[in-house]
């Protein structure tokens, strides 16, 4: 049961890790086919995420709140607004959102340098 919440937690950490960097890499601008990739990502996250409890509830989430991907600003704000509704779920602490403009940092350098370390 212990080692089952572990593993359930460590998933959890690491699961918005990336989603909350890949919303700080998010253009400021996307194109439509860039604001689809994201959507799409997003429901497929939400549906082949493998701890299946978290999934349903998380697509349930996603009906009420569907995901918002017309800039940077608004999709971050969005994860961090939906991560906030699972953390009241599990009677965690709310994070500021104001907050999130350089907390995720994927270490991989300047806009221009993306993906070159
Ligand atoms: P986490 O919630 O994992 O957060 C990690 C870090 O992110 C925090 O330390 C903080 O620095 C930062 N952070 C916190 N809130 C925000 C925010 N709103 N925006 C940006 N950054 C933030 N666990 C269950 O037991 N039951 C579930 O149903 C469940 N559903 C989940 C659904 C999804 C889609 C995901 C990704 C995870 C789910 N989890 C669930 C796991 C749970 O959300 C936590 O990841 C896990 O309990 C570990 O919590 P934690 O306290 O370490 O912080």
């Amino acid at each position: 049961k212990l080692a089952n919440a572990t593993a359930k937690a460590e998933l959890g950490r690491a699961s918005w890790k990336l989603l909350h960097t890949m919303m700080a890499r998010f253009p400021e601008k996307p194109s439509d086919d860039d604001s689809l990739a994201l959507k799409t990502y997003i429901q497929l996250f939400a549906r082949l995420y493998p701890c299946g409890e978290c999934a349903a509830h998380f697509q349930k989430l996603l009906r009420k709140y569907p995901p918002q991907t017309s800039s940077r600003n608004a999709a971050a704000g969005w994860a961090c607004f939906v991560h906030n509704q699972v953390n009241k779920r599990l009677k965690k602490e709310e994070f500021d959102c104001n907050n999130i403009g350089d907390f995720y940092d994927c270490g991989c350098g300047d806009e221009e340098g993306k993906g070159n370390g």
